[in-house]
């Protein structure tokens, strides 16, 4: 059974970290800390920080770091996070990812794996532009690839499916354009700490067996 395991989730918007988030999960008993959902839960709420998330997200924009890394900080001083958990989405630039190894030393954590996931720019847009989310528990469908039972509806839970504001076509390529200027450079910061365990497209078959094997 997996020991105690701290994960970063990293890859182009759409490359399939929350549903490999989902169903490592159901295997799991990890803490899923995704600062996306922080932040639209913020947004839902209505809170000050939420007000100062929306602009910049609905222009698929990244919100400021220290922003961000303070809520992620907040999370990680949970006991719950001593069981494990998977970052999703955070660190997206290289200062993210400054402040966030000096969050870990201060909650006496340390990183075990940063899992790369890689997909073609052409299939990110078309999954991206397809994807329906649900308003109730999160799962993640596609219109083209993984469509509900029933249109518009949840197959787990029946709740409502949405498309995500910022995943039309034209702020998915911004996001992605985001994505190579400012969290690549991530990408090669953890590559160089002999952490990155890169998950393609090839692999995809093959990736519930990878993550078992790396995780127990
Ligand atoms: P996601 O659900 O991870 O695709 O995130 C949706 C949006 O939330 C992003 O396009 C950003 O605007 C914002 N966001 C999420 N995580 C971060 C982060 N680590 N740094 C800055 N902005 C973020």
């Amino acid at each position: 059974m997996l020991k105690q395991k701290n994960l970063i989730f990293v890859g182009a918007p759409g490359a399939g970290k929350g549903t490999f988030s989902a169903w490592l999960l159901e295997h799991y008993d990890l803490v899923h800390i995704s600062t996306g959902d922080i932040l639209r839960d913020e947004i839902r709420r209505d809170t000050e920080l939420g007000r100062a998330a929306s602009g910049l997200m609905k222009e698929g924009k990244l919100v400021p770091d220290e922003i961000v890394a303070g809520m992620v900080k907040a999370r990680l001083a949970q006991p719950d996070c001593d069981k494990g958990f998977i970052l999703d989405g955070f660190p997206r630039t290289v200062h993210q990812a400054e402040l966030l190894e000096a969050a870990l030393a201060e909650t006496g954590r340390k990183l075990d794996r940063v899992v790369l996931f890689q997909v073609p720019d052409e299939m990110l847009l078309q999954r991206l532009t397809a994807r329906l989310s649900c308003r109730k528990c999160g799962e993640i469908y596609n219109r083209l690839f993984l469509p509900p039972r029933q249109e518009g509806v949840c197959d787990k839970c029946g709740g409502e499916l949405f498309q995500r504001p910022d995943d039309s076509l034209e702020t998915a390529k911004n996001r992605l354009r985001v994505f190579y200027e400012q969290t690549q450079p991530v990408i090669d910061y953890y590559a160089r700490s002999g952490k990155l365990l890169t998950i393609t497209e090839t692999d995809r078959e093959r990736i519930q067996q990878l993550l078992n094997r790396e995780l127990n």
